[in-house]
């Protein structure tokens, strides 16, 4: 049976996070690179779909994202000359499917806070520069994939 990798994950931002809290929860050794020094909300509105909302849920951070923003039940977008393009009923897809209109800053908070919460490790202000391939035969293990990442700082 497989031990727990070390799991370098590139960038902090919605998926980086996302994937970074699963494989740590997973038991996984979890370093997170961003490249920014500061990570902050970028944007203004995002609407999260039923699949982002899943992934949410099966990390236990749906309700805080849905209690701070506007439930959407369909979703109707036209032509300036008000010819149809989509008219979506989630409700028609499957009972109890919505989607979520929210600020980014809230998706934001609740997965760079879980994540600065969780055992994964999150060095910002580290781009990372290259990744070297690493061959994956029978002698390669973790430590050879680990040596092969190399960072940089944004400024250099
Ligand atoms: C204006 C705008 C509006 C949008 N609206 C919606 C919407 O309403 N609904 C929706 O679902 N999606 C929307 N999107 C798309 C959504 O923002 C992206 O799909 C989502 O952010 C992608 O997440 P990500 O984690 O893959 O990338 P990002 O959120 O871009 O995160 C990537 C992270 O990696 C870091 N990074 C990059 N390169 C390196 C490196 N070499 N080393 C270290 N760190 C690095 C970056 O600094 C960043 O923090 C919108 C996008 C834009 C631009």
């Amino acid at each position: 049976m497989t031990g727990p990798l070390r799991v370098a994950v590139i960038g902090a931002g919605t998926a980086g996070a996302a994937a970074a809290l699963f494989l740590s929860r997973a038991g996984h050794d979890v370093v997170v690179f961003e490249r920014v020094a500061e990570p902050g909300p970028v944007g203004a509105g995002i609407m999260m779909q039923p699949s982002g909302l899943l992934v949410l849920e099966r990390l236990g951070l749906a309700r805080r994202v849905v209690d701070r923003g506007s439930r959407v039940a369909r979703l109707v977008c036209e032509t300036p000359e008000g010819r149809p393009i989509l008219d979506l009923h989630y409700a028609m897809l499957a009972e109890g499917l919505f989607g979520v209109g929210l600020h980014r800053g809230v998706l934001f908070e609740t997965l760079h806070g879980a994540l600065v919460a969780s055992r994964a490790r999150l060095h910002c202000g580290v781009a990372v520069a290259r990744v070297r391939s690493a061959r994956l035969g029978r002698s390669a293990n973790s430590a050879n994939l680990w040596g092969s990442l190399e960072t940089r700082m944004p400024s250099e």
